[in-house]
């Protein structure tokens, strides 16, 4: 799998990664499956959350990860309701234990909520010194939320994890132009639409045919066509995981984008949106 630079942490993190969002709706044996033959295609950047249910995708993980930590770009997150100081840690350490894992490469508030950010990330550093987590980040954070944070703890937070997919462009305007001034990474969550779905579109049908690849493959490609972003797309089985790992192989020419920006246009900046 095609790396690039994880932004300001400097670390070669794939293109394409893995979320495990709902995995606990799905048939355990084949989730863990799909993480594992995603391991061995080199899409070790894998994404899960306390949140994830409730505590049982952590696990999943855990149990799909054992024997491959070294390889890993390990993701997790905390709830709002457990940034203050004393709960982040433990669900910190709560994490690690169902991740079977003594450390993340990357931890992230999951969206903002009350607890100051001063608060959460005097906590991340904390957890980041006693070397729990190597670096952390936020995620649905606008370029407002952004200035905070640089202000709390200049040059510090690794990167945003925001919605991005063909019909969701909005981080276009504001958030990726912060980022990319500040080589900070942009994580693309829900490439594929998520539960509102994936487009079916003949523009789009007959690009990907054109160009001998999937509509799914087309879309990684256009999401991660700039530097600064690499994408999570979600799958619980193995057969989409190796559909996942060809789109590094797409190349979208001149043609191509003109396609896709008339097919999927940006609409107008109204707030960040989340899922
Ligand atoms: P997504 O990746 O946009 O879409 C997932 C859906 O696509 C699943 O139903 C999956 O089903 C299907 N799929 C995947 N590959 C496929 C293929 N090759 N062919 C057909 N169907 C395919 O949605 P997402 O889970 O919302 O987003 C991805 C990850 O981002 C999450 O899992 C999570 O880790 C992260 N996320 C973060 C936040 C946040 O607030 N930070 C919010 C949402 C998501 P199968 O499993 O059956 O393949």
């Amino acid at each position: 799998m095609k790396t690039r630079r994880f932004g300001r942490l400097g670390v070669a993190i794939p293109v394409i990664g893995l979320g495990t969002w709902k995995f606990e709706n799905d048939d355990r044996a084949q989730a863990i499956a799909a993480l594992r033959r995603g391991i061995e295609l080199g899409l070790v950047h894998l994404d899960t959350a306390e949140l994830y249910g409730n505590g049982k995708v952590e696990e999943m993980v855990g149990e799909a990860i054992a024997g491959h930590r070294d390889r890993l770009f390990l993701v997790s997150k905390v709830m709002p309701k457990h940034a203050g100081a004393a709960a982040c840690r433990r669900a910190c350490e709560a994490s690690l234990r169902r991740l079977g894992t003594d450390r993340l490469d990357l931890y992230l508030l999951h969206w903002r909520g009350d607890t100051p950010l001063a608060e959460t990330i005097g906590a991340f550093e904390a957890l980041r010194r006693e070397g729990k987590i190597r670096a952390w980040g936020v995620s649905n954070f606008d370029d407002e939320d952004l200035d905070e944070v640089e202000q709390i703890a200049p040059g510090a937070v690794a990167c945003n994890q925001v919605i991005y997919h063909l019909r969701e462009r909005t981080i276009e305007h504001r958030v990726i132009p912060w980022c990319e001034q500040r080589g900070v990474a942009v994580v693309a969550y829900s490439p594929f639409g998520s539960t509102g779905g994936f487009p079916a579109k003949k523009p789009l049908d007959e690009l990907a045919a054109r160009l001998g690849a999937t509509p799914r493959q087309v879309a990684l490609a256009y999401l991660t066509r700039r530097p600064s972003v690499v994408a999570i797309p979600k799958t619980a089985r193995a057969a989409h995981v190796d559909e996942i790992a060809g789109a590094e192989r797409v190349t979208l020419d001149a043609d191509a984008l003109a396609t896709l920006e008339a097919t999927f246009p940006l609409a107008p900046w109204r707030g960040m949106p989340t899922i």
